[in-house]
């Protein structure tokens, strides 16, 4: 047992000026990540800093039309929230993909972005793991790496961010909202999470003493072309192997625009540009799709159990933009796409 203080923010400046005080404290939200990784001594904060009360639950509208979600916002009234699932409809799907009902009732929208790997090593205190202690070395490189990376991996790491929600968040271009000692930030959703590079311990570019008080929306919310199509050992309350949030907007056959983010394959919701460029002003069809797939996964790495993940990357990223064409989210369509 390893003893910690407790203490409740009365504010959001309390809760900054808290955690500055002492480097070693950590906020708990909802605790379903923070919690089982205290069990298991993976993390040992000497205090925990209850944000759970601040006013931080509200969803609201913006002046520019897009929505602002407060970071205390749990995962189930997000989803169910009926702005979202009227003009977000692929956040409220990849949320719905994610865990059970219960733990989405706990689980928080800031929570949830800094969730924290499942690397099976990470988890093993027994084990070396560089983002568990940094220059100890990663185990999963040459041991099990089933689950794992195969984009934007290190020498030092090969992890996935196993978040749904930050992968519809990516195709979303949403924007973080921090606060921290000298004021509160923005940061674009493209810049929050990290690649592992040398630092694999650093998840986000979020600072230690910095509190994420919101997620921001922009106005266009692609509800009439979307999917959010997750791949997954079991059907419920497993993390993606491959997950893929694909959104368009057309013009009739054509795409004026489009969004590709993916999960379970890297260190951060993975999204490139150049693939959706590659699908801009080109016509929805297969061999479009099967092109930007191309794009998007060029650079992948297999390792000695997760190669089969590219295969798979393919696939889902074609089904999923052949789905949001046709307007109907993982379901068979009437309309007919080539
Ligand atoms: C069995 C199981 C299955 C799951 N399956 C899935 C899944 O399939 N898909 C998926 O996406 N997720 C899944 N999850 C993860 C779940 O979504 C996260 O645990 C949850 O979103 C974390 O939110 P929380 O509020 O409970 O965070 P906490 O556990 O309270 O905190 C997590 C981390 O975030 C920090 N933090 C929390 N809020 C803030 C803030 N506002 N500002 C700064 N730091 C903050 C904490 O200090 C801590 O480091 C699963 C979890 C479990 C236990
Ligand atoms: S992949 Fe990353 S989290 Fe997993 S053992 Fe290696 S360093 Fe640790």
């Amino acid at each position: 047992m390893i003893a910690f203080q407790y203490a409740r923010a009365n504010d959001v400046a309390d809760a900054v000026r808290q955690v500055s005080a002492e480097p070693t404290a950590k906020f708990i939200a909802g605790g379903t990540n923070l919690i089982d990784l205290m069990k298991e001594d993976v993390e040992r904060p000497s205090r925990l800093i209850d944000i759970s009360q601040l006013p931080l639950k509200i969803v609201e509208e913006t002046a520019g039309g897009g929505l602002r979600i407060g970071a205390l916002v749990p995962n189930s009234d997000l989803a169910y929230h009926p702005l979202v699932a009227q003009r977000y409809p692929i956040l409220a799907s990849a949320i719905l993909a994610g865990a059970s009902a219960q733990l989405r009732n706990m689980a928080s929208t800031g929570g949830n972005l800094l969730q924290r790997t499942r690397c099976y090593y990470f988890y093993d205190i027994a084990t070396p793991c560089n983002k568990r202690t940094p220059g100890s070395g990663c185990s999963a490189i040459a041991g099990l790496n089933r689950m794992h990376a195969i984009l934007g991996t290190s020498e030092a790491c090969i992890a996935v961010h196993p978040s749904d929600m930050c992968v519809a968040l990516a195709a979303l271009d949403a924007t973080v909202h921090v606060a921290g000692p000298a004021g509160a930030r923005a940061i674009a959703f493209a810049d929050f999470h990290r690649l592992p590079e040398k630092t694999p311990e650093r998840d986000t570019n979020l600072q230690p003493n910095e509190i994420v008080t919101a997620v921001e929306l922009p106005a266009q919310g692609f509800a009439a072309n979307y999917t959010y199509l997750k791949i997954r050992d079991r059907l419920s309350y497993a993390f993606a192997l491959v997950s893929v949030a694909a959104a368009l907007e057309l013009e009739g056959d054509t795409i004026k625009q489009a969004r590709l983010a993916l999960g379970g394959v890297a260190h951060k919701p993975w999204r490139d540009p150049s693939a959706e460029a590659a699908l801009r002003g080109q016509t929805a069809d297969r061999s479009a799709f099967n092109r930007a797939a191309d794009v998007l996964l060029r650079d992948a790495k297999g390792f000695e159990h997760n190669a089969f993940k590219i295969d798979l990357a393919r696939r889902a990223i074609v089904r999923a933009l052949l789905q949001a064409a046709a307007g109907t989210p993982q379901v068979q369509s009437n309309k007919k796409i080539a």
